[in-house]
């Protein structure tokens, strides 16, 4: 079992209550207990990077139990400002009473969007693009150069700014000339693993059989088009330790779509990702995430969105890749004899890595190893949030919550950034010019990348 707590959909209130449907598209949820139990302490609203530095957004609190309570009492509209919520979590941690408040703005913007956003606006167009990132990439992979080339014109961004509200600030991510799928498949795909695994445990006297150590890779989005080099360490490490690695069929995890209130697409990349994931944990397997945002998206908002047959096994099976190392080798002997020449890192932990009780986990492993200097900067929230730091209008708010970590970045003793997420990685590059490593990266570095017969190319190379 993880050590992540999973948050309940019913709130602790104990007392007995007439379900009110309070959302028509949430009908198996029913968030009043939650909205009872905020006796209105305010410390959700200390706690939002968001509120810290926009005067306009009224804070968690409002957007949580407050619209739960006037839409009970009245036939009262979501409050627009449910869109200016960044979807960090932060709230969540924060609330001692614990309100699901996440589940609550998850669920209200999905209402907004569906009641009160017209289908003809730029905004519902801007954010259906942005959230469905995973589609747009699997068209722009298949012609890599040209799409960056394009995307990295200045009267593309320019257009893209006018036409849709997507900031020219940000430099639009390149695409991976091969991506992790097509990598996998080239190498051997499941078999070449299996073998790999088997040779690792022979090397190792580990006497496990293959489906005792099986782990289902949930690559992501942004890990298959863009960074192929974060999912070809995390397939290292792990037949390094001797796992044989699934790539099941997948889709989004779904975190962009409830950010932009798109609930309808998030269910269907969610029914896929579950049905597929389910039947690798029938095979044997956990199910294994490089990025934070997709292990809290399976482990938290899935259970709390969902209700599909096996949202809660797929749940329970769910790991991020270092705390599932962690958790079943003993990485501290492993990396006790492992060296490897890189620069000092300052790490940045995301929010969704705390939200799962994740945020000391890297810099600790890290620093054990020869050669490795990790320094975290600090608690502060990236500012990037996903799509939320892409759009026109929330642009300098993001600079601004992000400032507290650049300087942070800037004052440590490194050179490179650190970090397990795609978007604060954007982020973090953006606002200080570093380069940005996954800790996966390092890993591999130390312990993996001579083991392979593909090793070891460059990170960074793939990309054009
Ligand atoms: S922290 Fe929890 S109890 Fe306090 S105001 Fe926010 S939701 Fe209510
Ligand atoms: S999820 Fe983050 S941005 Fe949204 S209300 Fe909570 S703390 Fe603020």
């Amino acid at each position: 079992m993880s050590d992540a707590q999973q948050p309940t959909d019913d709130g602790s209130g104990s007392e007995e209550f007439e379900p009110v449907q309070v959302f028509p598209e949430a009908e198996e949820m029913d968030l009043r207990p939650g909205a009872d139990d905020c006796y209105k302490c305010s410390t959700c609203d200390t706690n939002c990077p968001v509120a810290e530095v926009d005067d306009e957004f009224p804070g968690p609190k409002f957007q949580g139990p407050e619209q739960w309570r006037l839409k009970r009492q009245e036939d009262h509209d979501i409050d627009e400002s449910v869109m200016k919520c960044s979807n960090c979590m932060r709230c969540d941690n924060a609330c001692p009473s614990e309100v699901p408040l996440s589940q609550m703005h998850n669920t209200a913007r999905g209402e907004y969007v569906e009641e009160n956003m017209s289908k003809f606006s730029r905004e519902y167009w801007r954010n259906r693009l942005l959230s469905n990132y995973g589609t747009m990439a699997r068209i722009g992979s298949k012609v890599p150069r040209l799409t960056n080339f394009m995307m990295g014109l200045t009267v593309t961004q320019v257009i893209n700014e006018k036409l849709l509200g997507i900031t020219s600030e940000r430099e639009f991510p390149s695409f991976a000339t091969e991506t992790f799928r097509e990598w996998w498949e080239t190498r051997g795909g499941h078999e070449a693993s299996r073998e790999n695994a088997r040779d690792a445990r022979e090397r190792r006297d580990d006497s496990s059989d293959d489906e005792s150590k099986r782990v289902a890779y949930f690559h992501g989005c942004y890990s298959n088009y863009n960074t192929p080099e974060v999912g070809k360490a995390m397939v290292r490490v792990f037949e390094h330790f001797g796992y044989e690695v699934l790539v099941p069929d997948q889709r989004c995890s779904g975190t962009p779509m409830y950010a932009n209130g798109m609930l309808d697409d998030a269910e269907r990349a969610a029914e896929t990702n579950v049905a597929e994931l389910a039947s690798a944990i029938e095979d044997g397997a956990d199910v294994i995430a490089s990025c934070t945002s997709c292990s809290m998206s399976l482990r938290q908002e899935y259970p709390e969105l969902f209700d599909f047959e096996d949202t809660e096994t797929v749940a329970t099976h769910t790991w991020e890749a270092l705390e599932y190392l962690r958790i079943h080798e003993d990485l501290e002997a492993e990396l006790e004899t492992a060296s490897v020449d890189m620069s000092n890192f300052a790490y940045h932990a995301p929010c969704h890595a705390r939200n799962q009780g994740l945020d000391g986990q890297t810099v600790e492993v890290l620093s054990s190893i020869d050669g490795v200097e990790a320094e975290d900067v600090g608690d502060s929230c990236s500012g990037i949030s996903g799509t939320y730091g892409w759009k026109e209008e929330n642009y300098e708010t993001s600079m601004k919550i992000g400032g507290e970590m650049f300087e942070h970045m800037e004052g440590a003793d490194a050179e490179s950034g650190m970090t397990e997420c795609p978007t604060c990685a954007m982020q973090m590059e953006h606002g200080t010019g570093y380069e940005i490593k996954h800790p996966l990266e390092v890993l591999s570095a130390a312990l993996a990348d001579s083991e392979t017969p593909e090793a070891t190319k460059a990170s960074g190379e793939e990309a054009v």
